[in-house]
This record gives C-alpha cells, sequence and structure tokens, in this order.
C-alpha cells in the first residue's frame, strides 16, 4: 500500500468579495491537510454575458488568504501580464487553465515571461486541455518545466474533457511523466456537485496526489459553475470518510477497468442511439408489411463490418459475435 500526504487545492471557481474569500479560505484552512487555496479572478467564460471574473481587484484579497491563514493562494493567468500582475501582488503560485492550454503558442508565452520574472511562484499546476490531448498536455508542462528552477514546485491537474474523465489521458500522462504529482479536479470532470465524492474515493484508489476541488459558501449563489461547488462541510466530509484510503501498490488494473467504464458508457449511449432507430425501422416494417429479419440486409451489413474490423485487426470471430448480438437483439425489440 501506498500513503503519502495528498495535496489539496480547494476554493471557490471565482473570488467574488472578499468576505466569501476569506470565510471560505478560513474553513478550508480548517481541514489539516496540505492545502493551496485556489480562486479564478481573470475568468476565460464562455459567453460574453456571464461574469467574467473580480479581475485585479481580487488580487489583495487573496494576498489577505495568505497572511490570515498561511495557506498559499493561487490564481489562473491566461498571458503573461496577467502572471506579472498575479506574482507582482505576492501570490504564492498560479494554474495554467484548460482553455489557455489548448493553445501551444499561449501556453509558450506564459512560460516565456516566468523565465524572465525577477520572483518565482513557489508552485505551479497546469490543467489538462479542453481537448481530449495527453500530448499537448504533456508539452505545456514541458515548456513550463523548463522555464522554471526545480525548487518551483510544477503539479498536473486532471479535469477531463465535456465532463467525460478522459482517464485514458490521464494515463498516459501519468506513464510519461511519473515524477510530476497528478491532481484530480472532480468539479470540473463531473460539472456536478453530487458527482464529486465519489470522484475523490476514485482518485484516491488510482493513487493520485491529491485533488483540486471548487468550493463556495454558498453555492447555489455562486457567480459561474453554481452546480458543482461544494460547501466546506460537505468538503470536510468527503474527505473524513477517505482517512483510511490508500491506493494499491500496483495500479494498472484500475486504471484500465476506468478505461474500459469510460468506454462501455459511450457505447452504451450509442446503443440506445441505435436501439432507437431500429425502433423507427420497426415501424415502418410493420406498416409496409416486411419482416423484422431482413436476410440480404442482415447479409450486407456483415459484409461491411468485417472489413471495418478487418481495418482495425479485429479477428473474424469476434465481428461476428458483436454484430449478431446487436443484430439479434435489434430484431428481436422489432418484433415486440
Ligand atoms: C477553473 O478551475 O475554474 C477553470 C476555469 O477550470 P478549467 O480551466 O479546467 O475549465
Ligand atoms: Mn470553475
Amino acid at each position: 500500500m501506498i500513503t503519502k500526504q495528498p495535496i489539496l487545492v480547494a476554493g471557490p471557481c471565482a473570488a467574488e468579495t472578499r468576505e466569501q474569500v476569506l470565510a471560505t479560505a478560513h474553513a478550508v484552512s480548517a481541514l489539516r491537510m496540505r492545502t493551496l487555496f485556489r480562486a479564478g479572478i481573470w475568468k476565460p467564460r464562455t459567453s460574453p454575458d456571464t461574469f467574467q471574473g473580480i479581475g485585479s481587484e481580487g488580487l489583495p484579497w487573496l494576498h489577505a488568504v495568505q497572511t490570515e491563514t498561511g495557506l498559499p493562494a493561487i490564481t489562473e493567468v491566461a498571458t503573461p501580464d496577467q502572471l506579472h500582475e498575479a506574482l507582482d501582488a505576492g501570490l504564492r503560485g498560479i494554474w495554467i487553465g484548460a482553455r489557455t492550454g489548448a493553445d501551444p503558442i499561449a501556453v509558450q508565452h506564459i512560460a516565456d515571461a516566468l523565465k524572465q520574472a525577477p520572483t518565482k511562484p513557489e508552485v505551479v499546476l497546469v490543467k489538462n486541455p479542453v481537448n481530449e490531448d495527453a500530448e499537448l498536455w504533456i508539452g505545456n508542462i514541458r515548456r513550463i518545466q523548463s522555464a522554471l528552477p526545480t525548487q518551483t514546485e510544477l503539479i498536473a491537474v486532471h479535469r477531463g474533457c465535456n465532463h467525460h474523465p478522459c482517464w485514458r489521458m490521464a494515463y498516459a500522462l501519468r506513464q510519461a511523466l511519473p515524477d510530476i504529482p497528478m491532481l484530480l479536479d472532480p468539479s470540473h470532470i463531473s460539472g456536478d456537485a453530487a458527482k464529486v465524492a465519489t470522484l475523490v474515493t476514485k482518485a484516491a484508489a488510482l493513487g493520485y496526489d491529491g485533488w483540486m476541488i471548487e468550493v463556495h459558501p454558498t453555492p447555489t449563489q455562486a457567480l459561474s459553475d453554481s452546480r458543482q461547488q461544494i460547501t466546506p462541510e460537505q468538503l470536510a466530509h468527503i474527505l473524513t470518510g477517505l482517512q483510511d484510503l490508500t491506493a494499491p501498490e500496483d495500479t494498472t488494473i484500475l486504471w484500465l477497468r476506468a478505461q474500459i467504464d469510460e468506454v462501455d458508457e459511450r457505447l452504451w449511449s450509442t446503443l440506445v442511439e441505435r436501439l432507437d432507430i431500429v425502433r423507427r425501422i420497426g415501424e415502418y416494417k410493420q406498416e409496409n408489411g416486411l419482416d423484422p429479419y431482413q436476410p440480404e440486409r442482415y447479409h450486407a451489413m456483415m459484409a461491411e463490418r468485417l472489413e471495418w474490423g478487418k481495418q482495425n485487426g479485429l479477428p473474424e470471430e469476434t465481428v461476428r459475435l458483436i454484430l449478431n448480438a446487436v443484430h439479434e437483439a435489434s430484431v428481436q425489440l422489432q418484433r415486440h
């Protein structure tokens, strides 16, 4: 069993008021874990009509978090100007967000600015890019790493893609950069406060080095990501339940099963989509006096799918088994 001191990054999606920031920081500082406080001030929002973040006005609030609680405070920077402002305000760390991560030129600009900055951050977190691209994530980490002295701690944050975990991408990062700590961000992976606890537990079993979790005193009133934020009390409850949980030394099978579960989830929704069309075809056949089993169509489908299988190196027997099961289930559905 591996027992290590986990890293917790907790705080609101966005800094909204000085009171909200400090109340959340004091609450999470009571958790007695290695904790970093997070709050976005320049928010990369999809729509210009939503809250874009408090901007530079929030920097002194984050600085107050550091002096009042002793926790390092970190914020997302997307440009060299934002990086300089954050460092000049005395923030001890920064993170690169998923949208910035999709653009290697933007990441390189931040890396160049880090290289030139007279004061270096203590810690830099790099989230996975919004698109499922392990190579780009690895490349971004290497760009940042080569700009920083070894004293700066570099941490990867797995936040998934489009509300899917994309475990395969996280596993690829783990294998490529085993010495970089990796945290799981259940808030952005799920977009759902009710799913945070399960994901936190799963990450612990998979041997993650900790979590980045969005915490807000009153999540329903949050100005951004209100559905996924949890209260400090809920966070304390989730973490207490984890106390005895440690990852086994060899997590390979758990990682592979996480990937299988995710693929099956997609497969199942694709099957549901297929069966929906099957039902409509069934209605057509009934209206036109056709039998649900149409041999010509069956043989044509089989020939085509066998060819797809061949192109992907699948044995003929495997393709036959799968298509026969799907086809039989479909014909049966049309007979009912
Ligand atoms: C965030 O952490 O609030 C954020 C904007 O995350 P991401 O870049 O993962 O979407
Ligand atoms: Mn957020």
